[in-house]
């Protein structure tokens, strides 16, 4: 049910007077980008802004994971999460709050979503009679290494603080306008299993492989392989991807066969039992090729265990259509866009607890809305998510950011519905 008019102008009225105040937050965490697990100045301002911005409960979680509450009487508890880690890459855009630290910069959009998170629990705090029930606002950690949500959840945020009922986030698009949103029902984002095989060998003389079992050879055989998988095992109608990122010898040397190769891959898809079925064929192509170059079984490639896994995020249906109606009611049809689904990794999947908390995983528009014709298309080549020259754009970002979640908070928890 839509929003009074009369709120939504409050709504509006508040972020505009923390605007310009949000704004400077977000260059402070951009211009300061911390990476993964170090967050710790990033972390403590912003416990500090929650604190500030009148949250009842605010604590640090997992070393430098933020959790803030906003306690109203009875009603639905809802996390919301942003995520504060930066990436391992050089910055390359020219603005006057660019990263000051050598190859470390927030291309992820993560200096801009704690900058908008404060600026809601500002506007719900200030908002109390409009709504009854509990926010936990979750500012993460780790993001970037897919481990951050599992880290707090394993510190007792659903122990130490109260168990959500479901649970938003938003994350800067890389191809939507300032203004708009973009919504996902169901699979949303794939499950990533970062995986590394060991392929082992006989190493030996370069001019005399006759008398080595030559690891490369076998590896490059499997890494075709690998290749067949998708393309002729998985339903075509289940979209995955296996990528060999990584292929390094233990030879520096033409003229020395190695005993060692290890690659590393990357598996995406967006069910559990297509990831089971991509991982034992996996290692029966391993076991094949293997035979097939005549390795002694105590040589056979060894598949590594997972060096990082997390699961897809699944929007759930219902709590989307929620949420889309609400921001249909408030930005109109044209702004609230459908999204397809992404084989980028998140671990917001992580806070469904294995499927018992509805989620939904929310699309912020960041791209300046000049950079787009009249009919909506991209003027120039958008760079995407990591890229050394993403870029949001704050005025819109910001002020869609802010008023649109609270106006879904609000109206998820709200006594504010129009007649
Ligand atoms: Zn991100
Ligand atoms: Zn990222």
């Amino acid at each position: 049910m839509p929003l009074k008019n009369t709120l939504i102008q409050k709504i509006e009225a508040l972020t505009e007077g923390n605007y310009e105040y949000l704004f400077a937050l977000h260059r402070h965490y951009h211009a300061n980008p911390e990476l993964t697990l170090f967050e710790f100045n990033t972390a403590a301002r912003q416990a500090e802004e929650y604190r500030k911005a009148g949250c009842d409960q605010v604590a640090l979680l997992a070393g430098t994971g933020v959790v803030a509450l906003i306690k109203n009487g009875p009603g639905p508890t809802i996390l919301y999460r942003n995520d504060h880690d930066a990436l391992p890459i050089q910055e390359e855009n020219d603005i006057p709050y660019c990263s000051t630290v050598p190859n470390v910069g927030h291309l992820c959009g993560h200096s801009m979503v704690p900058a908008i998170s404060v600026g809601v629990a500002r506007n719900l705090v200030a908002l109390k009679e409009h709504w009854s029930g509990t926010v936990v606002l979750v500012s993460q950690l780790g993001e970037e290494s897919g481990d951050g949500a599992r880290k707090m959840l394993n510190d007792g945020l659903y122990e130490r603080f109260p168990r959500p009922d479901l649970a938003l986030a938003w994350h800067c698009s890389p191809t939507l306008p300032g203004g708009t949103v973009g919504i996902r029902k169901g699979p949303t984002m794939a499950c990533a299993a970062h995986l590394d095989i060991l392929v082992r060998g006989i190493g030996g003389h370069g001019g005399f492989p006759s008398e080595t079992k030559d690891p490369v050879v076998l590896a490059a055989s499997i890494v075709m392989r690998l290749q067949t998988i998708v393309s002729r095992e998985v339903n075509p109608l289940e979209p995955a991807v296996v990528t060999v990122g990584s292929f390094v010898t233990n030879s520096q040397k033409g003229t020395v066969i190695p005993s060692e190769v290890l690659l590393k891959l990357t598996v995406r898809c967006f069910s559990h039992p297509i990831y089971l079925q991509i991982l034992e064929a996996i290692e029966r192509i391993c076991r094949g090729e293997a035979i097939a170059a005549g390795l002694p079984e105590a040589l056979f490639p060894k598949v590594m265990p997972f060096s990082f896994f997390t699961e897809s995020v699944y929007n759930d249906p219902e709590l989307t259509t929620k949420v889309e109606a609400v921001f249909v009611d408030y930005l109109g049809q044209n702004s609230v866009r459908e999204e397809p689904a992404y084989t980028f990794a998140e671990d917001f999947a992580h806070y469904a607890d294995g499927g018992r908390i509805p989620l939904s995983f929310l699309w912020l528009g960041s791209v300046d809305p000049a950079k787009f014709d009249a009919n909506g298309k991209p003027k120039e080549v958008l760079p995407s998510l990591h890229s050394p020259r993403f870029l949001t754009h704050p005025p819109t970002t910001i002020r869609t950011g802010v008023n649109a979640m609270t106006v879904a908070l609000v109206g998820l928890m709200g006594t504010g519905f129009a007649e």
